[in-house]
């Protein structure tokens, strides 16, 4: 038998666009419920917008989905955001912290402004969700927490540096809550996409000489789009991954390896 979401109810936070909304969208093809945590619902690429939101997606498919203006930043509002999915949907089964933003920059011109900002997002933000998730996950019989970090965390950047170190962050949160967690029933796992072509990547992506750069460094000739981060969530996410927890995949096309 093939993986089976079914009445599972996931929470995706920045599920209104890009990584987060193929992620939401894989896992509502496997028969999930979805619930997107986002500050606006409105998604940002135009091939995306013609589609329609996440929520109008999810629900042609012919399951439930509900949006939560969330700023993931704010506690009392993830607080809500998780009692509101809980109370709606009887339950929360997974939870995906994949809201985040570009961070880039050298640390000699970081600014301490942008930098706690870029930490907020990234990597405070999904300890509060997984924080006020918790006692939700452990009532599921198959919690699961997915973060999505990035192949960033595990190469230095010099030019990189906020968003890397809380991608690092993240990749630790995740041994750590799978540690916290495992007796509970609730497995806690991470992706490391690689170039993905969203909003936060476009303008990288689109110019020939930064993608030509981008490609050079890894084993395939191509960069990935929402829906292949998506498919990994989808096994994440199932039961198929009762044995795998405070691990990360690398769907990043062998960026780490060349
Ligand atoms: P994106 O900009 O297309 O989407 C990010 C989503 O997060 C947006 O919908 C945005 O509104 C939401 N968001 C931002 N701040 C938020 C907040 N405070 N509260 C709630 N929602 C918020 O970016 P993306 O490329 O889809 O990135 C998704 C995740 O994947 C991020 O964590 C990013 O770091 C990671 N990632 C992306 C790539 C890539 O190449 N695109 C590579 C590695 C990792």
């Amino acid at each position: 038998m093939g993986i089976d979401l079914t009445d599972r109810t996931a929470v995706v936070t920045g599920g209104a666009a890009g990584i987060g909304r193929g992620i939401a969208i894989e896992l509502a093809r496997e028969g999930a419920d979805i619930v997107v945590a986002d500050l606006d619902d409105e998604p940002t690429l135009p091939e995306e917008k013609e589609r329609g939101t996440t929520v109008e997606v999810v629900e042609e498919m012919g399951h439930e989905a509900e949006f939560v203006k969330t700023d993931v930043t704010d506690e009392n509002q993830v607080s809500s955001l998780m009692d509101v999915a809980a109370e709606e949907f009887a339950g929360i089964d997974i939870l995906v912290n994949n809201a985040g933003i570009a961070g880039r920059g050298k640390a000699s011109e970081t600014t301490l402004e942008f930098w706690n900002k870029v930490l907020a997002v990234n990597l405070t933000g999904p300890f509060l969700c997984a924080k006020h998730a918790i006692p939700y996950l452990v009532e599921s019989d198959q919690g699961r927490i997915i973060n999505i970090s990035s192949q960033g965390s595990k190469r230095a950047s010099g030019t990189n540096t906020a968003y890397c170190i809380s991608k690092a962050g993240i990749s630790h949160l995740t041994r750590s809550l799978a540690a916290e967690l495992g007796s509970e029933g609730v497995n806690v796992n991470g992706i490391m996409p690689g170039p993905v072509r969203t909003e936060m990547m476009a303008d990288v992506l689109d110019d020939p000489e930064q993608r030509q750069t981008y490609l050079d460094q890894m084993c395939v000739d191509y960069y990935g789009v929402p829906e292949d981060i998506g498919r990994v969530a989808v096994f994440l996410a199932s039961e198929d991954s009762r044995y795998v927890t405070g691990h990360e995949v690398a769907a990043e096309g062998g960026w780490l390896v060349n």
